[in-house]
């Protein structure tokens, strides 16, 4: 069984993760997303919130589940049995810090990083991006998926 995990903070969960995600699951028995649930950044959703809208938006993929984390990404693949992590690289500034991740977590426990190509299409987007755009009132529906739209809808409303 070839598994791998496609992790991050998905505050919200965009378009273009979910194109790695259904890309590397074309290319896996199994994929786990793994979402960051530490609190060391300033979240606009709930870890819970996070994982229930990642679960609808790879509801179409039979061989991808979601699930939280905390502690080492190494821990959770050897925990689950992952050999391989799996990122996006969007552009040449993404690669300096996912080289270093992907060298350490190696050291660490010799598990894989595969870097995927972003589709050029979400090239630019950003979690950070969306929700800025969307703040402004700016229309992001071609950006994420339908759960998250609402979602964000409803949480800027209250602000
Ligand atoms: P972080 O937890 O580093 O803030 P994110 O949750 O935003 O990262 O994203 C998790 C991972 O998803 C990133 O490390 C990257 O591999 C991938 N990713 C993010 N945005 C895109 C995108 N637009 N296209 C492809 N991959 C992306």
């Amino acid at each position: 069984m070839r598994r791998a995990v496609c992790p991050g903070s998905f505050d919200p969960v965009t378009n273009g993760h979910i194109d790695i995600v259904q890309r590397a699951s074309a290319l896996f028995d199994e994929v786990v997303v793994a979402v960051g649930v530490n609190q060391s950044k300033n979240r606009l959703f709930t870890a819970e919130e996070r994982i229930d809208m990642l679960r609808e938006a790879c509801a179409p993929f039979d061989n991808v589940s979601v699930a939280g984390f905390t502690g080492l990404l190494t821990d959770f693949c050897a925990e689950n049995g992952i050999q391989a992590i799996v990122k996006g690289l969007r552009a040449v500034s993404d690669f300096d810090y996912e080289l270093q991740m992907a060298q350490m977590n190696n050291g660490l426990s010799g598990v894989e990083t595969l870097f995927v190509p972003t589709n050029p299409t979400y090239s630019f987007l950003s979690s950070s991006l969306v929700k800025e755009v969307a703040a402004w009132g700016g229309d992001v529906s071609h950006l994420v998926p339908p759960v998250v739209l609402e979602a964000l809808a409803e949480r800027l409303k209250e602000d």
